[in-house]
């Protein structure tokens, strides 16, 4: 079986979702590839059991450390990716995360866009996205050329009272911006399960809500569900993408097109295109640099919470509020220290799968008195952190944090912040491997094929008619959320491969 396309795209997360929606009134005729389903809308969306400690959402798949040991990644098969589960803070990269920065722990290298150029598709992706912001609050927040669409979600009192606290320590804590439906008539019903979970009314600004199915209006575009872009076939030059294979439903089939845009993510777009490896290609397809699958990045984060054992804290929908006053430099560190945003309010049930051993009703205890931050520092690209695919297909993650002496002076900051906030107890959980949430690197973008898979309009160097758009082609990770940023570029692409 064959069937010829205009562009096909394989992935429907924050990036390939962006672009289709964006080029749904092109004229392509658009194969929209995704290996999952449409996630079901049921009462387990919010089952802090299901989704955390029974997993329901992830897929059943083994990756490995280097060591050997395995791990279940924090992947998320269906269409809309991780937006899916995503914590939907959708704040822009700062100014000078586009340049050149000089960590404790090394240089993060410079992009070859500016913030300038960005900008006015950061501004598009915010009105698809719906993200609601407050400007002049946070003192590192980039330019902007207009206001944010939707007013800032506003903080519950809990969260308004620990706001005062922190701007008494003359710290700036801002209004995180966010993608929920807020709007007059909106879906967003404030829950506690929606940083983490999947959004059982659908209010949640994503890929799938936001981008696929507004596409899918448009007669051009066929969205392939259960199905698994396996390899990407190229012509005898190697020069052009001729066809991709997939599986559906069983059966193995070849689709051609003209374009083709990988966007299954860091580690899988990693996976296909050394899947793809060719007799021109013999090491994956687009890697004559070799960067494929390398500079692996992911963040450092931490989760912390604060206890104050004689306060409940009855705040509902937590994830309001962010502080950026250690983002450059810390009281007594003269590097990037990174980002303290609040999560989504922990519950009893999201503890109990890293807390096995200790007893359900004192850990409802603490999360009752508890105020709960994502501490997370960026990472620097090391080529030696990579995706490897083995020859009986295993995947092998080599991941060596880097940069840990700024992310431990976060940690310590955020520690002093939330003590001199009023709270006794402060518990730190750091994330392991299996945290790959922000993964992203594995294909970054450039001026020099020698040092780069990707151009600055992410297309691959070595073969003419492939890109890849999401966050593989990140040269350094900076210290936000990277989902708006992914969105921007995959809006910022689709005048070059619509145009
Ligand atoms: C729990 C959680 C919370 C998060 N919170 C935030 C947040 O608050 N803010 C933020 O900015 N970011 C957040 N993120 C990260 C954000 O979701 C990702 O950065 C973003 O979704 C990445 O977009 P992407 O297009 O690179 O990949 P993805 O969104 O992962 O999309 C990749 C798609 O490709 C499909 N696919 C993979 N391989 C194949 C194949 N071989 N064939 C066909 N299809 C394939 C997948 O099924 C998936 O749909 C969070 C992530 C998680 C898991």
């Amino acid at each position: 079986m064959s069937e010829q396309f205009d562009l096909v795209i394989i992935g429907t997360g924050a990036g390939g979702g962006t672009l289709a929606y964006a080029l749904r009134n092109s004229g392509l005729r658009i194969l929209l590839v995704e290996r999952g389903d449409f996630l079901p809308q049921e009462p387990q969306n919010w089952q802090p059991v299901e989704v955390f400690d029974r997993r329901r959402y992830k897929p059943d798949e083994t990756w490995y450390g280097a060591d050997g040991k395995p791990f279940h990644p924090g992947v998320h098969y269906f269409v809309g990716g991780n937006t899916k589960v995503y914590g939907a803070a959708l704040p822009r990269f700062r100014v000078q995360d586009f340049g050149a920065v000089e960590h404790e722990g090394g240089t993060s290298p410079a992009w070859p866009v500016t913030y300038d150029e960005l900008e006015p598709y950061y501004a598009r992706a915010e009105e698809i996205y719906a993200v609601h912001g407050a400007s002049g609050e946070d003192p590192t927040e980039p330019p902007r050329s207009g206001p944010f669409p939707f007013p800032a979600v506003p903080h519950e009192p809990y969260i308004d009272d620990l706001s005062v606290r922190l701007r008494n320590q003359g710290l700036h804590p801002f209004h995180y911006p966010m993608g929920i439906d807020l709007r007059a008539g909106g879906r967003c019903i404030r829950c506690k399960t929606c940083d983490g979970f999947p959004c059982q009314v659908l209010a949640k600004s994503e890929s799938d809500v936001n981008c696929v199915r507004p596409a899918m209006e448009s007669q051009n575009i066929t969205l392939w569900t259960n199905t698994l872009a396996h390899r990407l076939l190229t012509d005898s030059t190697g020069k052009r993408v001729v066809g991709v294979e997939l599986e559906r439903g069983g059966e193995k089939l070849t689709v051609h097109a003209d374009r083709f845009v990988v966007a299954c993510g860091a580690v899988n777009s990693a996976l296909l295109l050394l899947r793809s490896a060719n007799d021109k290609h013999p090491n994956g397809l687009a890697n004559s640099s070799g960067l494929v699958g390398r500079n692996y990045m992911v963040h450092n984060n931490t989760a912390l919470m604060a206890v104050d054992p004689f306060r409940r804290n009855p705040t509902v929908f937590q994830k309001t509020m962010a502080v950026n006053d250690f983002y450059f430099r810390g009281p007594d560190f003269a590097y990037p220290m990174g980002n303290i945003q609040l999560l989504g309010k922990l519950q009893a049930g999201m503890l109990t799968a890293a807390q096995p051993l200790v007893p359900r009703p004192i850990l409802q205890g603490m999360a009752d008195r508890s105020v709960d931050w994502w501490v997370m520092s960026e990472d620097l690209p090391d080529p030696n952190n990579r995706i490897e695919l083995r020859s009986d297909g295993k995947v092998i993650v080599h991941w060596t944090p880097n940069n840990l002496v700024a992310h431990r002076k976060l940690v310590e900051a955020a520690r002093q912040m939330m003590r001199a906030a009023g709270y006794q107890f402060v518990f730190v959980q750091p994330m392991g491997i299996e945290t790959n949430s922000h993964q992203c690197g594995t294909a970054r973008f450039g001026t020099d094929p020698a040092t780069s898979v990707l151009d600055p309009t992410c297309r691959t160097h070595d073969v003419e008619n492939l890109w890849v758009v999401d966050s593989s082609f990140f040269p350094s990770s900076a210290a936000m959320n990277p989902a708006l940023t992914i969105a921007a570029q995959a809006l910022r692409v689709a005048e070059r491969i619509g145009g």
